[in-house]
Parts: C-alpha cells; sequence; structure tokens
C-alpha cells in the first residue's frame, strides 16, 4: 500500500505561526521545525513547510503551491480568493472596524487601511462617498497625524486605540484564523486532508 499523501501547507510568519503550529500538531501532524533561524520552505516531517506575510497565503493556496494553509477571515475576504474553508480555528480572533479620532462629529471624507475592497464595499454598503486610500502598515498614524479622517483597521483588545486617543464607531466583521484548502487537493489529496479537517474540527476553540 503506498503511504498517503504528504501535504504542503502556507503559514504565515509572525503571532499566528506559533498557534498554528501547535493545532496541526494537536490534530496529529508531526512537524518537527527545529528551531532559531528557519528556511522559508522546509520538510517539517509530515507536511512541507512554506512561510510568508498572511496576505500572501490564499494566493499560494489558491494557485496549489501549497495543497492548504491557515490565514485570517479578514485578509481571507480581502484577497476576493475562492478557497474551500473548512475548519475555524477559533484564534487570532479580532474584529475589523472603521476608527475615528475620539469624538470626531464631521463626515467622513478619507479612510484610511490595509484592506481597501472590505473598505470601499463598507463605505458602499453605508452609502458614503468617502475615498479609500490604501497603506501597507502603522495605519493608525493615518488618523493621528490627519492623512485620513478616519481609518478601517484590526482591533483586538482595543489597548492600541485607548493609547492613540482613538475610538471604534462600527464593527465590519468578525475574523479568526481559519484553515483553508486548495480545491484540487481537497479531491487528489483527500486520503491526508480529510482527517486532517475532521481531527481540527475536533480540537477544543475549533468549529
Ligand atoms: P489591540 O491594541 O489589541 O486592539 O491590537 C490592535 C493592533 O494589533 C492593530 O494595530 C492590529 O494591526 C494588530 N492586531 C491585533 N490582532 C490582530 C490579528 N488577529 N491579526 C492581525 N493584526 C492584529
Amino acid at each position: 500500500m503506498s503511504a498517503p499523501p504528504r501535504l504542503t501547507l502556507a503559514l504565515p510568519k509572525g503571532r499566528v505561526m506559533e498557534q498554528s503550529l501547535e493545532v496541526l500538531r494537536a490534530a496529529g501532524l508531526r512537524l518537527d521545525t527545529g528551531g532559531g533561524a528557519r528556511a522559508l520552505r522546509y520538510d517539517a516531517g509530515d507536511a512541507t513547510i512554506i512561510e510568508m506575510r498572511n496576505a500572501d497565503v490564499p494566493t499560494y493556496v489558491e494557485l496549489g503551491v501549497a495543497d492548504a494553509g491557515v490565514v485570517g477571515k479578514d485578509v481571507l475576504l480581502e484577497s476576493g480568493s475562492q478557497l474551500v474553508e473548512p475548519v475555524d480555528l477559533g484564534f487570532a480572533a479580532c474584529r475589523l472596524s472603521l476608527i475615528r479620532p475620539r469624538g470626531a462629529t464631521g463626515t467622513v471624507q478619507r479612510v484610511a487601511s490595509k484592506y481597501p475592497r472590505l473598505t470601499g464595499d463598507y463605505l458602499r454598503r453605508v452609502g458614503s462617498g468617502a475615498e479609500v486610500v490604501k497603506l501597507s502598515g502603522n495605519v493608525e498614524l493615518a488618523c493621528v497625524s490627519g492623512l485620513a479622517d478616519a481609518v478601517v483597521d484590526v482591533v483586538q483588545t482595543g489597548a492600541t486605540l485607548v493609547a492613540n486617543d482613538l475610538e471604534e464607531v462600527d464593527v465590519l466583521l468578525r475574523s479568526s484564523a481559519r484553515f483553508v484548502v486548495n480545491r484540487a487537493a481537497l479531491k487528489l489529496k483527500h486520503e491526508t486532508l480529510r482527517p486532517l479537517i475532521e481531527a481540527l474540527r475536533g480540537l477544543p476553540g475549533s468549529f
């Protein structure tokens, strides 16, 4: 009998990496990632791991370079990728919110965000004609410096808002880490993927 097909997994660098490895191990994958400096692509026992910026995970999985991956729902929606999303892993819970300087009341004319697609969709939904400006980091600074009169950004505890005298005025969506799968891989590697998906779904905190 041949061995079940091996997976290539796209995982985001940073805060989500360790939690992703933890849940994948808890679901039964043997992943030896060593420690210290790591290559961008390495053989980790039961899977090959490729590490990247979270915004690139949907592209790698959609184009089939990775069979599956872990990415935030916010990033997934912003990418517009049509991936299979079989498990909500529950961690990295946050909300994507409209944020303004505390007490601001005037009409919003310019909104800065790392999420221009979701921001544009939201502004159309609420009937606002505000302009969207795309930034790549430190979005709260746009409000603080006057570049924009509002921003759309991720809020977790709200500590960043308090520290910068900002307030959350609306919630666009709630996000958490999702296990995403390439459609072709789901068929071609079902022997490996089906039991992994079942095990991930069964973990405390997942659904
Ligand atoms: P907080 O101060 O806890 O509300 O965290 C907000 C800051 O942390 C923002 O600048 C976010 O960009 C970042 N952040 C918090 N949670 C996440 C997450 N799950 N994914 C990405 N960035 C996050």
